[in-house]
């Protein structure tokens, strides 16, 4: 299975990409987490990338996909893999179909914007072992997993996030739009529960691949 996950921030993409990976043995690409290494590294790509990320912005596509390629040179054709979360842009879209053919890709869909506001605000991540909460699901803001102290994204505050939004509807959903009419659109209502949305999902991608097979 190659796949990719998009969704607008606080549509639940680290969660259901996790999850996903883990159940279906697949490597999890978090293009977020490949992006930071660098940053965190200090490599010439990351100095570029932080100065991008640093005002909520996009990493231009021919660095998020120069790494990216990198990433999934290492893994087997046998293997499979998730990507979250490429590609976000038409300009990204163009230049990974000369990289990798994607099987499906999952759209995490929430209408309601006042719902990724909220989800967004209250988000708490673990810096320790990345599990990601909120501030309802851990009040005392200590992590569930192992202890260490919660922490906000510094990308979390509501201007940041309405750009995000809006950076969203205007450059993703066209690439969205493209998979649609390719046939390898698998789309989630992502706005229920987490184990109503991680169920659709897993649902959806057993009939979608089983559908497959038979062609
Ligand atoms: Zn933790």
């Amino acid at each position: 299975m190659k796949l990719a996950v998009l969704g607008a921030p606080g549509s639940g993409k680290g969660q259901n990409t996790g999850r996903i990976a883990q159940k279906y043995g697949l490597r999890h690409v978090v293009v977020g987490d490949i992006v930071k290494a660098e940053i965190r590294n200090k490599t010439e790509v990351g100095k570029i990338m932080y100065d991008y990320t640093s005002k909520g912005r996009f990493v231009p596509s021919d660095i998020v996909m120069e790494v990216l390629a990198k990433q999934l040179n290492t893994i087997s054709p046998q293997e499979g893999f998730i990507i979250d979360t490429a590609p976000i842009n038409m300009d990204q879209y163009n230049k990974m179909k000369d990289l990798v053919e994607l099987d499906a890709v999952i759209s995490l869909v929430v209408k309601d914007h006042n719902i990724l506001r909220r989800r967004t605000l209250n988000r708490m991540i673990c810096p320790n072992c990345r599990a990601v909460t909120s501030v309802i699901e851990s009040p005392d803001g200590i992590c569930k997993v192992c202890g260490s102290k919660l922490e906000h994204r510094y990308d979390d505050n509501i201007e940041t996030i309405n750009f995000r939004i809006a950076q969203y509807m205007r450059e993703t959903v066209p690439v969205i739009e493209e998979f649609r009419k390719q046939d390898k659109l698998i789309e989630i209502n992502a706005e229920r529960s987490k184990e109503d949305v991680f169920n659709e999902i897993c649902q959806k991608i057993d009939n979608f691949f089983a559908k497959k097979s038979l062609k």
